[in-house]
């Protein structure tokens, strides 16, 4: 039998109708870092995005699934390319743009971007690439900046620049958006890279919009159109999140940083713009807190904090809950669209002695995400909190495979994909009976002593809580008797006096970890090496390590 119900698409531009419309004296407020933000409603946006729809099409002639780019830091503009690409049937492609240079131009090759819409600030990365990018025709650019190396570096690469702002003037404030298939691309985001080459992960209409509903239940993010959102997280980093989408649904305001993304900037915005809600991973939050403890601010409007792409130190949870900041611990990746768990307690355990210990759970699947774990040899292992394995999961907003080229057959590696199409998400983690995940580690992380498994994350998270520690990240180096021990690289707050031995017996007090997962090798360093999405860098230590660049003092 076949259902009576309406066959409407999941398409973007509904979301983007539905905001401009319903919610269209919401705002996306700009910070400029020159005491004025920059403000501009949902009405707006949804102008300006036609317009700029009109100019891609009419003037710079982009058609059909062509793709076009984005090199800009999360601001109202991008927020209309965000919208106006997808919606007329183009592939909005965020480009990162703390990726190593190479990176880039490997990027924008393999996803042949024809357009690139680029932040003035931006240009002095941008320009002395473009003799590279074969692919690219046009550079938009839109905000201030020093706009002369660009020219320069256009002309000889026969590359046109057009401004943001011209490109747009006098263009209609309407456009008839296609009727798409919900499942054609919609945005693509690339891996980090940090194994092999950078993979491509192509989201469609359906699945953003699927993501989006769920980042608005009152179980996810939950936010209402009360609400103002700090979009920390980058546009370019896994659609911030889904963050624009979801506030378009909503009407929740957003408040963008724009470059400005150090501690004391984020302190200024968050004091002055009053955001009741924010979202980052949980490096921007480390620096943040150490300005509040230093220089008091009035948070009081930001209640909600969002905390994923790396775990969240039990550490900064209770130093953000004691600042009235009440951190929501979610996990995601590239892959996800992000959102894969988020950590908000079961009725039950509000107000126990059991609600922190779900809240420091990478969280909760929602309907939409299946998920089990895989034992080392293939075996399904149990949801009772104990079985360590390798997620797995599977849903309509998580990705099948990755881009190949538009006429090539997707790639699905072995290691990345099951025989029966679920995502092995590389990270190893238990799940209780009632769905919370808890990560013990990345599979390539964790520390492999004598046929055990020591979880780096628990040895960081435990070092992290010793008040004279502000960073700490630990390693697997090879050992000749147990096969892999724990490498303990410690970043010191400053004037701190702590030694080795007292942090070691630190560790092993109050039954925090076993005798056995203690570190005998540490070594102080002034900053943990960190990705181009914020994230500890395990691989440069171990490199440091492996050609005897670090100093170690072995206890
Ligand atoms: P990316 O695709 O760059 O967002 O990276 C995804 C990876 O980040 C995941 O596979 C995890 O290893 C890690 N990750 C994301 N969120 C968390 C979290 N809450 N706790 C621990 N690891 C996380």
């Amino acid at each position: 039998m076949l259902s009576t119900m309406q066959d409407v698409p999941l398409l973007i531009s509904r979301i983007l109708a539905h905001g401009s419309t319903i919610h269209g004296t919401s705002q996306v407020t700009t910070w400029t870092g020159d005491g004025e933000p920059h403000r501009r409603s949902y009405a707006e946006i949804g102008a300006r995005a036609a317009q700029l729809a009109h100019a891609l099409r009419e003037d710079l002639e982009v058609s059909g699934d062509e793709r076009v780019a984005t090199l800009m830091w999360n601001n109202a503009e991008h927020v209309e390319a965000y919208f106006a690409i997808p919606s007329m049937g183009a592939v909005l492609h965020t480009l990162n743009l703390r990726l190593p240079p190479e990176q880039i131009v490997w990027i924008v090759d393999h996803a042949a971007d024809r357009v690139v819409l680029v932040n003035g600030s931006l240009i002095p990365l941008l320009a002395p690439l473009l003799p590279h990018l074969k692919s690219l025709e046009h550079v938009v650019v839109s905000g201030a900046g020093d706009r002369s190396a660009l020219t320069d570096a256009a002309a000889r690469a026969q590359v046109r620049v057009h401004e943001y702002e011209d490109l747009i003037a006098g263009k209609p404030t309407s456009y008839d958006w296609p009727e798409l298939d919900e499942r054609a691309a919609a945005a693509m985001c690339y891996t980090s890279g940090t194994t092999g080459d950078p993979k491509g992960v192509v989201y469609s209409h359906r699945s953003i919009y699927l993501h989006s509903m769920q980042v608005n239940m009152a179980q996810s993010m939950g936010l209402t159109d009360g609400d103002t959102s700090l979009v920390v997280v980058p546009q370019f980093h896994v659609n911030a999140w889904g963050l624009p989408h979801a506030t378009f649904m909503t009407g929740v305001n957003m408040l963008m940083p724009d470059r400005f993304l150090q501690p004391v900037p984020l302190a200024e915005m968050i004091e002055s713009e009053r955001p009741t809600h924010a979202a980052a991973v949980p490096t921007i939050w480390q620096g943040l807190l150490a300005e509040l403890l230093a220089k008091p601010r009035d948070v009081s409007a930001l209640t909600q904090v969002t905390i994923g792409g790396s775990a969240c130190p039990p550490s900064l949870m209770e130093a953000f809950d004691a600042l009235g900041m009440r951190v929501c611990h979610a996990w995601g990746m590239t892959e996800t669209s992000p959102l894969g768990t988020i950590a908000r307690p079961p009725a039950h355990a509000v107000g126990t002695d059991e609600e922190f210990a779900y809240r420091l759970t990478q969280g909760r699947f929602p309907a939409g995400v299946e998920a089990r774990l895989t034992g080392p040899g293939g075996e399904r292992l149990p949801w009772d909190g104990e079985s360590a394995g390798e997620l797995e999961v599977r849903g309509p907003w998580i990705a099948g495979a990755y881009y190949n080229g538009t006429d090539a057959e997707p790639l699905r590696p072995v290691d990345k994909f099951s025989e029966d199409g679920w995502l092995k998400t590389g990270d190893v983690g238990t799940i209780s009976p009632d769905g919370f995940l808890t990560l013990t580690d990345r599979a390539k992380d964790v520390i492999k002593s004598g046929g055990e498994w020591i979880s780096s994350v628990e040895l960081e998270n435990a070092l992290m809580s010793h008040p004279d520690v502000a960073e700490a990240a630990v390693v697997a180096v090879p050992d000749e008797k147990w096969g892999e021990r724990p490498l303990a690289t410690v970043v010191l707050k400053e004037g701190s006096t702590a030694d080795f031995d007292t942090l070691r017996d630190f560790l092993a007090g109050e039954g925090r970890i076993a005798k056995w997962q203690l570190p005998e090798r540490w070594t102080v360093i002034e900053s943990v090496p960190k990705t181009s999405v914020g994230k500890f860098d395990k691989k440069v230590l171990r490199r440091q390590y492996a050609e005897g660049a670090l100093d170690i003092t072995r206890i």
